[in-house]
């Protein structure tokens, strides 16, 4: 799967929920909101498998923003 394709599948699951974002200033709090969990996975050395969970978040906002703007993280 490459990047488009997961931000179609992630948008399409958004819909579906509908809990697509409103705008993009509520994605990006959500993305540093993100950034400080990953800061604090590294500062408290937390496992592997929880450090790429928050690498996963931030993708997961950045896709948002992306599909906001329509665009191609690629
Ligand atoms: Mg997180």
């Amino acid at each position: 799967m490459n990047l488009e394709e997961l931000k179609e599948k992630q948008i399409a699951q958004m819909k579906r929920k509908k809990c697509l974002p409103k705008t993009d200033i509520e994605v990006v709090l959500h993305l540093v909101e993100e950034v400080g969990e990953i800061c604090e996975a590294i500062r408290e050395k937390q496992t592997r498998k929880e450090f790429e969970g928050e690498i996963a978040d931030i993708l997961w906002q950045l896709n948002k923003i992306c599909w906001i703007h329509n665009i191609n993280l690629e």
